[in-house]
């Protein structure tokens, strides 16, 4: 079978323009920054390619270097674009500075030494598939977050490309006369051709499937997020807390159960607008997140109703946590909102007759009653397994701070 090179990388040329047209405009608007890579991956690849065919028209010549500097820059650019929205997908950034450095010095020594064919296709071809190879190991580490099918894909890809460029690397540099010019009808430009069209197209697959499982991994955040304060949303609390409060009755940890209330709140946001009301709400959340430990689990259970749930935490332990949050908030409220922000709070531990999460969260929402009842922004610890008539009042002095 006769094939002609150069209309091989016509063809390839024009598919890999078409696949950079068509990812952005599948993908849509508001790409995030691994998409975006991505896309720009593709559309220097197309560029890269536009000028290598370019190059073949002009023999010798200044156009021939020019659009052969441009077209090896724009391909190994077109690498570490890939790498990079690997990286971002899989959560793994490492510097960068390596990979463009390869890409500059790589094209300043094929621009100096154009003239010496066996260097130049050598040096870049060389250079080409250690780039290559460094995407294969980005697909390989170890990402939980990310699917293994779509990083295979890119892997496999990529792995026989960079074979197929260190063969057509070792023969310019190597074996001149069996491969003296790039079009040249030598088994590596077919089976080049035969691997650039497949990895085009399973890579463009791959890309897709990465896409498509950030954007799952974006609405499936979405939905156990509460939009305001970037919180869990009552239903996803709900869950994770009843996992923990199984786990610490099956081991026998103490765990604490925390209600928060803001105080006044209806009419913050009607003296203050709806904007300051929210602002509150950002800030407790804020302020929560900050002072928690990292298995502590915070929640927006309702309007302006915040619940968290300490696994490993004893009343004691609890109640320095509500002082420090109480003294962060009356500190931060007054510089960000301009008014004094406070809540009640009610606090109960797990006790023996807390078989369920409502056990639990009712002890403790009958404490927050009773910290509402006693005058508010106060916490009132519930007594363990004791009657709620008998919950017990701490009252937290007004302007007293107290130390983490
Ligand atoms: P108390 O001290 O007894 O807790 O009084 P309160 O005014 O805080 O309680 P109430 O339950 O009467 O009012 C809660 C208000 O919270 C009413 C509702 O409009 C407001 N709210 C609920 N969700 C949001 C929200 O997302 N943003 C804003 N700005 N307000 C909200
Ligand atoms: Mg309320
Ligand atoms: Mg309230």
């Amino acid at each position: 079978m006769e094939l002609d090179v150069r209309t091989l990388m016509v063809v390839f040329t024009v598919n890999v323009f078409a696949v950079a047209l068509a990812l952005p405009a599948i993908m849509g608007r508001g790409l995030g920054a691994a998409a975006r890579q991505a896309v720009l991956s593709v559309l220097l690849q197309a560029l890269g390619w536009f000028c290598l065919v370019l190059s073949t028209f002009w023999r010798n010549g200044w156009q021939d270097q020019a659009s052969s500097v441009l077209a090896m820059a724009g391909m190994s650019a077109s690498l570490v674009a890939l790498w990079q929205s690997i990286g971002l997908w899989s959560a793994h950034t490492p510097a960068r500075w390596p990979m463009w450095t390869l890409t500059g010095l790589m094209t300043l020594g094929y621009g100096i030494g154009f003239a010496h064919y066996p260097w130049r296709v050598g040096l870049a071809n060389g250079v080409l598939g250690l780039q290559m190879l460094m995407v294969v190991v980005a697909v390989c580490r170890h990402s939980p977050q990310t699917g293994w099918r779509w990083r295979a894909l890119i892997g496999l890809c990529m792995g026989a490309m960079a074979v197929v460029t260190f063969w057509r690397g070792v023969l310019g540099a190597f074996h001149t006369a069996a491969y003296p010019y790039l079009t040249a009808p030598h088994p590596v430009n077919m089976v080049a051709a035969l691997v650039s069209n497949l990895s085009l197209v399973l890579t463009t697959v791959a890309l897709l499937m990465a896409y498509r499982e950030e954007a799952e991994r974006a609405l499936q955040a979405q939905a156990i997020t509460d939009d305001l304060t970037g919180l869990l949303n009552r239903r996803a609390w709900t869950e994770r807390a009843d996992v923990l409060l199984a786990d610490a009755r099956r081991h026998g940890h103490p765990l604490v159960a925390v209600m928060i209330d803001i105080d006044h709140f209806k009419r913050i946001n009607d003296e203050r607008g709806h904007a300051q009301g929210d602002q509150a709400l950002r800030l407790l959340a804020r302020l929560l997140r900050e002072e928690l430990r990292s298995g502590d689990l915070a929640g927006r259970y309702g309007g302006e109703e915040f619940c968290v749930l300490l696994p490993h935490t004893r009343e004691g332990q609890a109640l320095s946590l509500d002082q420090r949050l109480r003294h962060c908030l009356r500190l931060q409220s007054a510089q960000e909102l301009d008014f004094l922000l406070e809540y009640s709070a009610g606090l109960a531990a797990l006790g023996q007759h807390d078989h369920t999460l409502d056990d639990l969260l009712r002890r403790a929402d009958e404490a927050l009653y009773e910290a509402k009842r006693a005058g508010r922004g106060q916490v009132v610890l519930a007594p363990r397994d004791k009657l709620p008539s008998a919950a017990k009042r701490m009252a937290a002095p007004a302007t007293e701070s107290v130390a983490p």
